[in-house]
């Protein structure tokens, strides 16, 4: 099915990230999440992809599980960077294959060592590759949006500029970057309807459970850490339970007023803890939907 009938008929949608186990776990590893993460009645579960297809195997071996043995709906992430367009069309065929509908078409990154201009020979931006999937049949389309910019953009207002030609290319939904102001959302929120883009946002969340984890991510991806979180922090750098405990208490605020806005849905970035997870939900009354 296509997740973009499901944001037609239900609000909020809930949804899944996971990312396959590193290549030195055998990919058997994540099984045990998901079948944790079936109890909690996904409406859909997307998979991560490594830039470059470095475990486009394990993203493909996973979506097909999630798809055809737990009966879950899928989005497949694909990156296009380091990609040739004969390999996309392979990419796509086997998504097809594996009764795969569903995909989070985006740029990727380049990977250390990667020559900038070989990576982005065949896809520049992701619009590239929403156009190319476009081509090859009836796929439902992601992508992604940045409440406060592209790390790589000049302005939020440009990266609204871009974000609306991926809309107008033919994308079905949007998936935001995490983010820990929802102020900052609500911002973003106006700027895109201003822009025209009506289609459904799900927000991405991603509870604070370990502290060099987030300051790792949040360097690379450029969310800023608002105040309050930035203490907690700092108050709790040397008790992992305590900051485990105070990240899924701010998670669970973050969500519960961002649905109390009317969002579209809510995707959370699992990070492979299903426990964490259920707990943020039960705070916010979504368990028993
Ligand atoms: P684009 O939409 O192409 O944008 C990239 C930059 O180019 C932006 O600064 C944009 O403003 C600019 N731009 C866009 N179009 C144009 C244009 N026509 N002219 C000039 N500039 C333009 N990465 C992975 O490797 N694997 C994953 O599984 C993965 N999952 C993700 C899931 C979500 C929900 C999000 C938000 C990100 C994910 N990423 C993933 C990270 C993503 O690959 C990076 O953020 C990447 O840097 C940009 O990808 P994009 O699809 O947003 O790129």
């Amino acid at each position: 099915m296509h997740i973009a009938r499901l944001f037609k008929n239900k609000k909020p949608v809930v949804s899944f990230e996971i990312f396959p186990p590193k290549p030195d776990y055998p990919v058997e590893t994540i099984f045990s999440t998901l079948d944790r993460l079936k109890d909690l009645k996904p409406d859909f579960i997307s998979v991560t992809y490594g830039a470059g297809g470095s475990n486009r195997e394990r993203t493909e071996v996973i979506s097909s599980k999630v798809k055809n043995n737990y009966g879950i709906e899928c989005l497949s992430h694909l990156t296009c960077v380091c990609t040739s367009r004969s390999d996309m069309n392979e990419i796509l065929e086997h998504l097809r294959k594996n009764n795969i509908e569903n995909i989070l078409a985006l740029r990727g990154d380049v990977p250390k060592g990667y020559d900038e201009k070989e990576a982005f020979k065949e896809y520049r931006y992701a619009l590239d590759l929403i156009r190319h999937i476009k081509e090859e049949g009836d796929f439902c389309i992601a992508a992604a949006a940045y409440p406060e910019g592209h790390i790589q953009s000049d302005s939020l207002q440009t990266d609204i500029k871009f974000l609306k030609q991926k809309v107008d290319e033919g994308v079905d939904f949007l998936i935001t970057q995490l983010f820990f102001d929802n102020r900052l959302f609500y911002n973003f929120w106006e700027m895109v309807r201003e822009e025209g883009i009506n289609i459904p946002i799900t927000i991405g969340i991603m509870p604070v459970l370990n502290a060099n984890q987030i300051k790792r991510i949040t360097t690379l991806c450029g969310s800023s850490i608002p105040t309050e979180l930035a203490h907690l922090l700092s108050k709790y750098c040397n008790n992992a339970d305590d900051l485990e405990k105070a990240g899924i208490e701010y998670a669970s605020k973050q969500t519960q007023d961002l649905l109390e806005h009317g969002v579209d849905g809510i995707h959370f970035y699992t990070m492979n803890k299903p426990e964490q997870i259920y707990q943020i939900m039960k705070n916010c009354n979504l368990t028993n939907r």
